[in-house]
């Protein structure tokens, strides 16, 4: 649309008084208006526009002011630079980190006959980490108690558990996230619970789980290590009891509300409407 726009404008405003080389319209006929420089200076004006267009949408220019800045201050050589990315590259991705809650220390909550929450938990954090690989970024996927969490410098992380595998009643549905009571930029945290909250429901279908979210996940101990810039929240994907048949047969649809949730923060997007609206 923006080229046709430029083919139909172009031709008038380089003949205004004014411009360095201009034909005189009236002296020529209107067909042979496009002359050879008017063809190389629409042209030169149109692959002006379409290398600032392709400028504005690399990833890099569809982040919100404070996530560029962020970046330029990765690519200056910044303390943590060299942690998160082992590789140097020309241009860094931005990073996101995903902690498989338990793993690499402990199973999680355990069913009757062996489900263990770690391996839940994993299954879902990876199928995270290769969306949003996809979606352009460095995905770390993180222990528990990862050695890299000490000062963790990301754009966001996010740590997936899930709840218990005994049966409390029927209520015991549902999923809950939260962030950290902490965070140096609470409205930031606010709007990643927000948007993985939006996000989640829609892709799983799973309810909000009523009860209120418990000291456990807000003073969740990850909160405390990584870096105070670091936008990070919680989630408990959903009972294992009743819960059960979402989080082991759906874990792609699981994987996807969340992925779609981070994107959703970073990109700014509605977090009360489906992405695009
Ligand atoms: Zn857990």
């Amino acid at each position: 649309m923006v080229f046709l726009m430029l083919q139909d404008d172009l031709p008038s405003e380089i003949n205004e008084p004014g411009f360095s080389e201009p034909a005189p319209r009236r002296q020529r006929p209107r067909r042979a208006s496009m002359n050879v420089f008017g063809q190389l200076t629409s042209i030169l004006a149109i692959s002006a526009v379409l290398a600032t267009l392709f400028t504005a949408f690399t990833p890099l220019g569809l982040l919100p002011a404070g996530l560029t800045e962020w970046v330029a201050e990765q690519l200056s050589g910044g303390s943590v630079a060299g942690s998160n990315f082992p590789t140097p590259t020309p241009r860094p991705r931005p990073v996101i980190g995903i902690v498989a809650g338990h793993w690499g220390n402990d199973s999680g909550a355990v069913c009757s006959d062996g489900l263990t929450e770690v391996e839940v938990n994993l299954d879902v954090a990876t199928r995270v980490q290769q969306k949003l690989t996809d979606a352009g970024f460095d995905v770390d996927l993180l222990q528990e108690y990862d050695d890299r969490l000490q000062g963790y410098n990301a754009l966001v992380l996010v740590s997936i558990h899930a709840d218990t595998c005994e049966y409390i009643d029927d209520n015991a549905t549902g999923f809950k996230v939260a962030s950290s009571l902490a965070s140096s930029a609470p409205e930031k945290a606010q709007r990643l619970v927000a948007c993985i909250s939006n996000r989640y429901q829609s892709a799983t279908g799973m309810r909000y789980h009523p009860a209120s979210i418990t000291a456990h996940m807000s003073n969740y101990h990850t909160f405390n290590e990584i870096h105070h810039d670091t936008t990070a929240a919680i989630i408990e994907t959903g009972f294992l009891n009743l819960d059960r048949q979402m989080l082991t047969q759906n874990s792609d649809g699981v994987a996807d509300g969340i992925a779609r949730g981070v994107l959703c923060y970073i990109y700014n997007e509605s977090a009360t409407s489906p992405e695009g609206n």
